[in-house]
């Protein structure tokens, strides 16, 4: 079966990260016509007609400029601008808004930009926040095509970071029997009937299971044993990879801890599929990996989405 998250990643650029201290080839091939930038203002972009702008290099205002990569014999990049001319003008929009456009691309024959974008504005997140050197202060100072920021005073140097959280279905029961039952939770502030899978950042000096047990755990109070990758997904709002799970219960009494969760439940397939029939259960939408996760579990597609 396809998962809809991998819509996300699909043909993605190369990096070429051998270039980005290259200042004669950055030279070159800024001057090329050829050349696709995009334009983002802080952390947000302006899409034109419900599509995201890309403009000629002569176009594009001065800011950071950012070696996004090639793809289809073209070098992309970014030029990240101070956020002035987005604050208060709601045509500029940050990334959450636009994934929905964002994942449209390969189901209609557009070119697939989402890796692009993506990395253009998880790049922009980090450089958004990094303002001063953690080490002494200093002001910091723009190097490999945006992807390194230097202390100008002591000369460290800062990296992008990647921050990563678990996302996991928890099954219990026969696998793939009609008693198999999958826990999914949901949030206060979350409209009616929507549920979605567990999930939480890895905390230092834990892996990447015992991230996964510990979560369900303080959530929902059940004990997982085994754990087993499924695949994951960038997602930088603002720097979180994605990493998903399939975890199998150990004991299935749910006590929420009332504070992230309000709710959670076992569901059978059946019981996914005629509640999800019915609009009383609500799954995540498309473009995210909860929805793949659970639809790896239920073993096949789901009606409805947020
Ligand atoms: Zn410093």
């Amino acid at each position: 079966m396809s998962y809809p998250h991998l819509l996300m990643s699909s043909d993605p650029h190369d990096r070429i990260g051998v270039r980005r201290k290259d200042d004669a080839w950055l030279t070159q091939r800024w001057a090329d016509a050829t050349t696709r930038v995009l334009v983002v203002a802080g952390t947000r972009v302006r899409p034109v007609d419900g599509r995201i702008e890309w403009v000629e290099p002569a176009q594009a205002p001065d800011g950071v400029r950012v070696l996004l990569g090639e793809r289809d014999g073209r070098a992309w990049f970014a030029v990240v601008t101070d956020g002035d001319v987005a604050r208060g003008n709601p045509e500029w929009l940050p990334l959450r808004a636009l994934l929905p456009a964002l994942s449209s691309g390969p189901a209609t024959g557009q070119p697939a930009e989402a890796p692009l974008v993506l990395h253009a504005l998880g790049l922009a997140e980090w450089l958004f926040v990094t303002r001063h050197c953690p080490r002494c202060g200093g002001a910091l100072e723009a190097r490999a095509a945006g992807h390194e920021l230097t202390c100008t005073q002591c000369g460290k140097t800062q990296f992008p970071r990647t921050d990563p959280a678990v996302i996991m279905v928890v099954a219990d029961g026969e696998p793939g029997s009609a008693e198999e039952r999958c826990l999914l939770g949901r949030q206060s502030i979350w409209p009616e009937g929507r549920f979605s899978t567990l999930a939480g950042f890895c905390e230092p000096g834990e892996t990447l299971e015992d991230a996964v047990r510990r979560e369900v755990a303080e959530e929902v109070g059940v004990v997982v044993g085994d754990v087993e990758y499924f695949g994951n997904q960038p997602w930088p709002l603002p720097a979180s990879l994605m990493l998903g799970f399939v975890g199998r219960a150990v004991s299935t009494d749910i006590t929420v801890d009332a504070d992230e969760i309000e709710d959670a439940r076992w569901f059978t397939r059946a019981e996914m599929r005629e509640q999800a029939e019915a609009g009383t259960l609500v799954l995540p939408g498309g473009v995210s990996i909860s929805r793949s996760l659970i639809e790896h579990w239920y073993g096949g597609p789901l009606p409805g989405q947020w």
